[in-house]
């Protein structure tokens, strides 16, 4: 049952290991499980990797409609080319088979109310022009704010190695090595940019891509902040051919060296006996032995769903599953039929701020259908199309957008347990509402495209959770609070022998933050050799 040319299937293709013959089972195809994976084989293992949805990818996984398809969770990724580190391990982990394009010298777009257009390019010295040019009597601030950046962004490699030690030892060396890390982590955002400036709109400038990592500026750790920043220093990028060909290579080299991807693997548990993880079983009661276990579903998906009941009241345990997750999300998948390039959209993401309240998260439907349905705090906006090289227009012109803006978990999650796009009458109703509206507040934003509209579709955090499964439909996985970067337990090697944790909640969000959260994982299995690969790609 091989799907032709994919390295990934329901079944084993013949010729690869039985149930006995893994070194390395990893649960979960995101960013970090194929990273790790992917990484794994390269140091020679052999590795299976177990998908419980039809695609392989995670977020990074796609979607198709007749006529059109669009990426889950990729819309910009920092740091793959290879200026970077984690640029070059990916083209050495892809076989320098995946490629990305830049999505210009602007990568951002924000519109704020009262007419402030910023854009944010793809240098340092663009992005602190663009600001001073529209706070002149903010330089100073401005260039605080950077140099905090930088400062933090560079203290936190220490906290990241000492997080691939064991927790005792971990937590001695993080104390030893890591201290300005430790006290940029228990920093809120708000509480540095009060330091830095006074001017609110500024403030809210300067945190205004705080979606993409999930915590408003009260709530979250300034280390998350500084390292988004810096992620973004040199612009953003999108995979060539989409985000699907993210998986495909990775995944490609996990089978390239003995190891294979099954997708339609839902893992009920991880087996553990005498303290250490020796395999998994999977909902049908098939059980799959291997020398070892990475979970990279995510860690509290890891903690509450996958452990064996007598683990789940160990401390290290309750202590993750005290950790908040992230908002949940919903996206509006667009479908155009024309030049949307003349009615404003580019490769640029876009976002539409309706206040200038940095800390208004979520979209308040509470009362939706009762009540008129409010605005959005925040529109972001993002044509994929656009973005991509191979995209083939047609004869019909097609393209694809794409709007994401938070929602509040609870009111979904009465339908928790109905089954999907059989949800019934009421749910229908509500989603219909919600489409409606966040179309007409997107065309509103972007009346040009109005006549262009072909395809809407919404995915709702009830989507995730079905296909993604992660803890309260959270877009993110845990919220980058100064508490989780404190968490001495959220790190990729679990008190349980041989059994790992890999993906963006054991480093940080993100795409590249969860391929970090892979290698981290990989590199705490096998530290002699990941050392030796990673020297070899460092400058
Ligand atoms: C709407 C949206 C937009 C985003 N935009 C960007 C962006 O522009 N740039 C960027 O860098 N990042 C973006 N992200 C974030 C990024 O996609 C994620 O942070 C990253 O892909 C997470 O990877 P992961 O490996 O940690 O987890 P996941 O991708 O969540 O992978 C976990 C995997 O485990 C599987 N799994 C769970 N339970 C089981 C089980 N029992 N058995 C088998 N498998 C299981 C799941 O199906 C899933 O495939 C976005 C995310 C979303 C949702």
């Amino acid at each position: 049952m091989t799907t032709p040319n994919k390295p990934w299937s329901r079944r084993l293709p013949e010729g690869t290991p039985g149930p006995r013959g893994w070194d390395t089972i990893v649960l979960g195809s995101g960013m970090g499980g194929m990273t790790c994976a992917a990484m794994l084989a390269r140091l020679g293992q052999r590795v299976l990797v177990l998908e419980q949805h039809y695609v392989p990818g995670g977020f990074t996984h796609v979607f198709k409609r007749p006529g059109y398809h669009w990426d889950v969770g990729v819309h910009a990724v920092g740091e793959v080319t290879d200026r970077s580190l984690t640029g070059r391990l990916l083209a050495h982990l892809t076989g320098g088979r995946l490629q990305w394009r830049s999505l210009g010298p602007t990568y951002d777009e924000f519109d704020f109310p009262g007419g402030m257009h910023l854009e944010f390019p793809d240098n340092p010295q663009q992005f602190r022009d663009n600001l001073c040019t529209a706070f002149p009597d903010g330089a100073a601030a401005i260039d605080a704010y950077l140099q905090r950046v930088r400062d933090v962004a560079g203290a936190m490699k220490r906290y990241y190695l000492a997080r691939m030690f064991p927790t005792r030892s971990g937590q001695l060396a993080e104390a030893l090595f890591a201290r300005p890390a430790r006290q940029a982590f228990a920093t809120t955002t708000a509480d540095v940019l009060a330091q830095i400036s006074n001017d609110e709109r500024l403030r809210t400038v300067l945190c205004a891509q705080w979606a993409y990592h999930g915590s408003p500026p009260s709530r979250s750790s300034f280390a998350i902040q500084a390292l988004v920043t810096k992620h973004f220093m040199y612009g953003g990028y999108y995979p060539v051919g989409g985000s699907g060909r993210i998986a495909a290579e990775l995944l490609q080299t996990v089978a390239d060296h003995g190891g294979w991807t099954r997708i339609n693997a839902d893992v009920a548990q991880i087996l553990v006996e005498d303290g250490s993880a020796v395999g998994v079983r999977l909902t049908d009661g098939e059980e799959i032995r291997a020398r070892r276990v990475v979970s990279a579903a995510g860690a509290r998906t890891t903690v509450e769903r996958l452990l064996p009941p007598e683990y789940t009241t160990r401390a290290w345990v309750a202590s993750i599953r005290n950790l908040a997750p992230a908002p949940a999300h919903v996206c509006l998948y667009l479908g155009f039929k024309g030049d949307i390039r003349q009615a404003g959209a580019g490769p640029a993401n876009r976002w539409f701020y309706n206040t200038w309240d940095h800390e208004a998260d979520t979209w308040h439907i509470e009362h939706v259908p009762r009540d008129t349905i409010p605005g959005a705090p925040v529109l972001y906006c993002s044509f994929p199309s656009l973005k991509d090289p191979n995209h083939d227009p047609g004869p019909d012109v097609r393209h694809t957008g794409e709007v994401v803006t938070f929602v509040p978990w609870d009111r979904f999650a009465g339908w928790l347990g109905t089954r999907w796009q059989k949800r019934g009458g009421d749910y229908k109703e509500f989603k219909d509402a919600l489409q409606a509206s966040l179309l007409e507040q997107f065309l509103l934003k972007m009346p040009g495209l109005r006549g262009m509209v072909d395809h809407v579709e919404l995915s709702t955090p009830l989507s995730t959770d079905h296909f993604v499964r992660p803890t309260r439909g959270s877009i993110y996985g845990l919220e980058p609070t100064p508490a989780r970067f404190a968490n001495p337990h959220l790190r990729p090697r679990s008190p349980i022998h041989n059994l790992f944790m890999a993906g963006s909640d054991v480093a940080t969000v993100g795409v590249i933050g969860a391929m970090m959260g892979g290698v981290l994982a990989a590199s705490s299995a096998e530290p002699r050799r990941a050392l030796a690969l990673l020297r070899g790609m460092s400058r």
